[in-house]
């Protein structure tokens, strides 16, 4: 049955976190915060911890986000070079551009995995990547082999499980 934490429960939950954590004794806290020791002393030892592990999950998470904002930024470097070594005829910066594309749609992919359980990083249903896909695909046509093999690459990427 859920028991209240005075401490969880206090306006300034936040700083006898931070008190708790850098090491200040539970009794000081207390009178500090005009709340009981013994509340205290539980919500260190049975409520601290989940506080702490929370907020290193934002903090991965938060991480998460910034280094799939980095992919995406050189899979439209990748596609940008791709385009216009097209474009100018040079099939050997393209086949080179196509393949860094690869790769970052499969560290996409696994970021992707990686942060499945949040809705919002859904790649495989995201506007932006459906349009990436059909870039990738799209220009892709008119060189046989590789679309096959990047058709087949992307294959992996968006199937879950
Ligand atoms: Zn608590």
């Amino acid at each position: 049955m859920p028991r209240r934490c005075t401490v969880c429960d206090h306006p300034e939950s936040h700083g006898i976190d931070e008190a708790l954590v850098t090491g200040a004794p539970y009794r000081s806290v207390a009178r500090r915060f005009e709340l009981s020791e013994s509340a205290v002393y539980r919500h260190k030892t049975e409520h601290l911890p989940a506080h702490l592990l929370k907020a290193r999950e934002d903090e991965e998470v938060a991480q998460a986000d910034h280094l799939l904002e980095q992919v995406r930024n050189l899979q439209a470097h990748a596609l940008n070079i791709l385009e216009r070594a097209e474009k100018a005829g040079d099939l050997r910066t393209a086949l080179a551009a196509i393949y860094q594309a690869r790769g970052n749609l499969e560290l996409l992919g696994k970021l992707a995995g990686e942060l499945d359980e949040r809705p919002q990083v859904n790649l495989t249903v995201s506007p932006q990547w459906l349009e990436l896909r059909a870039v990738i695909v799209g220009a892709l046509e008119s060189h046989p082999a590789a679309h096959t093999a990047v058709v087949k690459a992307l294959g992996g990427v968006g199937s879950s499980g």
